[in-house]
């Protein structure tokens, strides 16, 4: 539903029609100046060739002082969605299972059947603040688990996963021998402290992402930081399949590290003001909704909506966002995605509301 939404708010558009794009996590700004000045600085040098499938030498020295680890754990890839993609197709193999949180981010899941690994999903609620019941993390584990997937911040919750949570979520994993596949591609934005996978030593999974924090979506440059012989598969995988990711990209994502604080800084920003703007407006509907933790999303619940229905008579309003049911069992919510400026958030929020009454 999400890539189906997507597709037909272009088409829409492409036959002239304005739409309001409440369902995209793309960040309306433009990617810094200083970071296109990069990539075309290092186009003029000639870095337009072939080059390593585990990523330029700088990037991964940069990223490793970064997260505190060897060169050799680090692995980069065409946006961290290849990298949560070559991660399961690894770790997945046949009879193995994955648990997975619900709400998730449909990648995973689409990911997983297209392995056809068997999905294992731990449900929470809006009522309950989205929290993680551990117990029942446990119950779903079994000798067959190869992987939990945690995303935190949680699209399309914008929820953290609170310390004591994630610390026993960990000790359920080490004591298991069980993979944590940890995204934190929002953690640089997150507007409370986060903790990484990484905090606990190196026995999980990192997949990061330039993508939100750098408005470089389309550059498409991730990462990973895994274990050795995990770098080592991911490039080979690498190898017969993307080579790498363009060299010119990777020193435009070097220039992005370099001003991480200040861009990740203003971007904060800009979304908190968006996010307070549109909890005060929702905060007058009868729609259920918790305060975002991060960037982009709000996942509002509206008792009784079937939110398919929804999204596409609200499309007809010249308004797209995507149907709860792209995260999983939750027709009764709706993704809301904040990354267009705050006139256009409050138009859509109140075509919203007027389509919900
Ligand atoms: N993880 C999550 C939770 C996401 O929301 C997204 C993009 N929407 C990605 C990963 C992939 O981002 P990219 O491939 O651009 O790094």
């Amino acid at each position: 539903m999400l890539y189906e939404i997507s597709e037909k708010t272009m088409k829409l558009e492409s036959e002239g029609k304005k739409i309001i794009k409440l369902n995209l996590g793309d960040p309306d700004q433009p990617t810094p100046n200083e970071i296109i000045e990069a990539a075309y600085e290092s186009m003029k040098q000639g870095k337009t060739k072939y080059s390593s499938s585990a990523g330029e030498n700088k990037l991964r020295e940069k990223l490793a002082n970064l997260h505190k680890v060897s060169v050799d754990n680090v692995v980069i890839t065409t946006g961290s969605k290849w990298a949560i993609f070559s991660l399961m197709f690894l770790l997945l193999k046949k009879g193995r299972n994955v648990v997975i949180p619900t709400p998730y981010w449909t990648a995973y899941e689409l990911t997983a059947k297209s392995l056809r690994a068997e999905t294992r999903f731990l449900r929470t609620e809006i009522g309950s603040e989205w929290k993680i019941d551990v117990e029942k993390l446990e119950d779903l584990i079994d000798r067959k688990t190869r992987l939990i997937i945690l995303n935190n911040p949680n699209n399309p919750t914008s929820k953290v996963i609170d310390e004591k949570t994630l610390d026993e979520i960990v000790q359920v994993a080490n004591d298991k021998g069980i993979t944590i596949l940890s995204d934190e591609v929002y953690s640089d934005i997150s507007f409370v402290e986060t903790k990484s996978v990484l905090d606990y030593g190196n026995d999980h999974i990192l997949v990061k992402s330039f993508s939100k924090t750098f408005a470089m979506t389309g550059w498409r440059v991730g990462y990973a930081v895994v274990e050795k012989e995990l770098v080592e598969k991911m490039m080979k995988l690498n190898q017969i399949t993307l080579t790498n990711v363009p060299v010119f990209v990777q020193e435009a994502a070097l220039k992005a590290l370099e001003l991480r604080e200040e861009i990740a800084n203003r971007i904060r920003e800009e979304y908190r003001r968006r996010a307070d703007l549109a909890c005060s407006i929702l905060s007058e509907t009868k729609v259920k909704f918790s305060k975002p933790d991060a960037p982009f999303y709000l996942f509002p619940k509206y008792e009784g909506l079937d939110s398919e229905r929804f999204t596409f008579d609200l499309l007809d309003e010249g308004v797209a966002i995507t149907p709860g049911t792209a995260f999983g069992n939750y027709r009764e919510h709706f993704r809301i995605a904040l990354t267009v400026p705050e006139e256009e958030i409050e138009l859509g929020l109140k075509k919203i509301c007027e389509v919900l009454e």
